[in-house]
C-alpha cells in the first residue's frame, strides 16, 4: 500500500520507526521488535538507513519483514555516501522486495568529508526527483521545525523544503520536537511558503535521560523548561523517567490531535513496550 493513501484520509493515525542492527547476528532481534510493534497495528513502520549507508540489505530485509506482518513499510534511503548507481541498485532491490514507500534523505555529512559532484546526489531534492522520474514509489522526505542544523536560517531551510515538494515528494516527516508551539509556528511558516503536503509530526518518547542529551546535541532540538524539569527530577531513576517520558509524549500527541495534527510518527528507539504504553493511553483517540 502507498503511504500517501493514509494521508489522504485525514483521521488521527500513528506510525512507528525502527532501526536495523549494525551486524547480521542482531537481525532476528530487530525482527522481534517489528513483531511486537505489529501487534498494535501502526499505520506503517519506517525502517531507518545506517548512517554510513553501508547496510542497505538490513533496511530492506527488515522492511520486508514489516510487510510480511501485513503493515506497509517505509524504507529510509540516504544518498550522500553513495554513488548514483549504488542508490539505483538499492532502489532496484527494494522494488524487487515489494517495498513501495521510501523516505528520501541526504544523510549526515561525516565531519571533514566532501563528496564528488559527479555521480553523487548533493541534496535530498535531487534524490526525490530521481526516484519520482523512475516511478513506482511513494516518496517521503524530512523536515525540521527548528531548522536543519546546517541551514543559515529557518527561512532558507523552508525554501529548501519547498524544493523537496517541487521535486515530487508525497509527504514530510518532522524531526523530533518537545514543544508543540514550535511545530505550530513551523506549520504556519511552511504554509506561507506554499508547502501543501501532509506533514507527520515526529514524537520521541524520552525514557532515558542519557538518550536525550546525546540526541539533542546531534539534531539541534531544544528542550522546553517543563521537560527539562522532568529530566532533572527523574533522570536518575529509570522507572520514574520511563513513566514521565511516556506521559509527556502522550500529552504532546493529544494536544497535537486536538489542534488538527492528525499524523503522528513515533520514534520508538526499538522499545515496543514504550510504543504499546502510548497506544494504550491513546486508545479511542487514534485509529
Ligand atoms: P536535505 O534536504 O538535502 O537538507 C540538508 C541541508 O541542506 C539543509 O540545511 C537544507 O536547508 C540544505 N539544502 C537542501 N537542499 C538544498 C539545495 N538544493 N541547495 C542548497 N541547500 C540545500 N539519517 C540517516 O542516516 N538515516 C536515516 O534513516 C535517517 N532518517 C531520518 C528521518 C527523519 C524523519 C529525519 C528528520 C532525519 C533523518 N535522518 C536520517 C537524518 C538526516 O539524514 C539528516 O538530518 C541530514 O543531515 C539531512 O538530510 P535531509 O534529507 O533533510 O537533507
Amino acid at each position: 500500500m502507498l503511504i500517501s493513501e493514509y494521508y489522504s484520509q485525514n483521521i488521527p493515525r500513528m506510525s512507528c520507526e525502527v532501526f536495523p542492527p549494525k551486524a547480521f547476528d542482531k537481525l532476528e532481534d530487530a525482527k522481534t521488535v517489528v513483531d511486537d510493534l505489529a501487534e498494535i497495528k501502526p499505520a506503517y513502520i519506517s525502517v531507518t538507513y545506517g548512517a554510513a549507508g553501508k547496510t542497505p540489505q538490513f533496511t530492506r530485509e527488515l522492511s520486508q519483514h514489516v510487510q510480511s506482518r501485513g503493515i506497509p513499510a517505509l524504507s529510509h534511503l540516504t544518498c550522500i555516501n553513495s554513488s548514483i548507481s549504488h542508490v539505483d541498485q538499492v532502489l532496484d532491490d527494494l522494488e524487487a522486495a515489494g517495498v513501495k514507500n521510501v523516505l528520501a534523505l541526504r544523510g549526515d555529512i561525516p565531519e571533514g568529508c566532501t563528496f564528488p559532484e559527479e555521480d553523487h546526489f548533493q541534496y535530498a531534492n535531487e534524490l526525490i526527483a530521481a526516484i519520482k522520474k523512475r516511478g513506482g514509489f511513494c516518496v517521503g522526505a524530512a523536515c525540521y521545525p527548528e531548522g536543519h542544523p546546517e541551514a543559515p536560517n529557518r527561512d532558507t531551510d523552508l525554501d529548501n523544503l519547498r524544493r523537496k515538494q517541487d521535486a515530487g515528494a508525497d509527504f514530510f516527516t518532522t524531526q523530533m520536537f518537545f514543544d508543540n508551539n514550535i511545530l505550530y509556528q513551523f506549520l504556519y511558516r511552511a504554509m506561507c511558503k506554499g508547502i501543501t503536503l501532509p506533514i507527520s509530526a515526529g514524537i520521541m518518547p524520552v525514557v532515558r535521560a542519557k538518550q536525550i542529551k546525546r540526541t539533542i546535541s546531534m539534531c539541534g532540538t531544544s528542550l522546553p523548561p517543563r521537560f527539562a524539569s522532568i529530566i532533572d527530577r527523574f533522570g536518575n531513576d529509570d522507572a520514574s523517567m520511563e513513566k514521565a517520558g511516556i506521559a509527556y509524549a502522550t500529552e504532546q500527541i493529544i494536544d497535537l490531535i486536538a489542534n488538527g495534527v492528525n499524523h503522528i510518527h513515533l520514534y520508538t528507539m526499538n522499545r515496543p513496550e514504550v510504543a504499546r504504553a502510548i497506544y494504550r493511553n491513546l486508545e479511542g483517540i487514534i485509529k
